[in-house]
């Protein structure tokens, strides 16, 4: 069973988000559970809160079908200890809207070093960042993302990864998201067939598949090891339709959001319907 969808708009409240992604033909979906751009939010109300539940229910799309995103001005792994110390904060109250919304996972980028700490340092603190979370709101999983690579951001090899999973104490609720387009710009070639086994299989020898809890799938506009962030539409930028055949018909992806962020948010439902039409049952 695949889940597919997109990050759709919470606008007017989260409540919408389900409905936004049922109108486009998905079974999935991505939400800012507040507004990405802004450090403090209210607080969710409790009748939005019932709203976005009944709708998840009444539209059939389970917990495990939703992937939230927090805020792009969290920095778990801050080189200051006032910054660390608002993102960290941030954090906390983005995992808690999730447990309070009876979501189960909260995808974030891990952080970047902004040239202040070494690279290991920063990947110690995220890890930690993780664990002060975990210890504040239950049952949320935390899903680290692969980044590009852009700027000081770390996450674009797969032992960053791998090497803050190590620094988890309740390893039970950390897993991952592999975007695609990440995955590309970073140097892990995704264009035919044999670049998605060897890639794929690299992700399974450093971080494994049974920490992989959702992809986003994105074309990219950024060349192959550019480290530089640009997504595109599926099959209209440099990795072409492949990679995507590839995934739908592989059973490793199954269960878990596959999330389109492409960049236009009009050919979602096409672009749905059409990896909804190379799926393997
Ligand atoms: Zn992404
Ligand atoms: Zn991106």
């Amino acid at each position: 069973m695949k889940y597919i969808g997109a990050h759709v708009s919470a606008s007017g409240g989260v409540e919408n988000a389900p409905l936004n992604a049922d109108a486009i033909g998905a079974n999935a979906f991505a939400l800012f559970t507040k507004n990405q751009q802004q450090w403090r939010a209210a607080p969710l109300r409790q009748q939005s809160i019932d709203a976005f539940k009944a709708n998840c229910q009444k539209l059939n799309f389970p917990p495990q079908s939703i992937l939230p995103h927090d805020s792009y001005l969290i920095n778990l792994g801050q080189p200051t200890s006032e910054g660390l110390e608002k993102s960290r904060k941030a954090f906390i109250d983005e995992m808690h809207r999730c447990h309070q919304l009876g979501l189960i996972y909260l995808n974030f980028h891990p952080g970047a070093h902004l040239k202040q700490i070494s690279e290991q340092e920063c990947l110690s603190r995220i890890a930690e960042s993780i664990n002060i979370a975990h210890h504040e709101v239950p049952e949320v999983t935390a899903v680290i993302e692969n980044t590009a690579g852009q700027g000081s951001n770390v996450g674009f090899k797969f032992e960053h990864l791998a090497q803050i999973i190590e620094k988890v104490k309740d390893q039970s609720r950390v897993g991952v998201c592999l975007d695609t387009c990440h995955t590309f710009a970073a140097g892990y070639d995704l264009r035919t067939t044999e670049d998605c086994e060897r890639t794929f299989a690299e992700f399974e020898r450093i971080v494994g598949f049974k920490w992989l809890r959702g992809m986003h799938l994105n074309d990219s506009k950024s060349n192959f090891e550019s480290r530089v962030d640009r997504h595109n539409s599926l099959g209209k930028g440099l990795l072409g339709e492949n990679v995507f055949q590839y995934i739908m018909q592989d059973s490793r992806f199954d269960g878990i959001p596959l999330i389109l962020e492409t960049i236009e948010p009009t050919l979602w439902q096409q672009e749905i319907a059409w990896l909804r039409s190379i799926t393997k049952n």
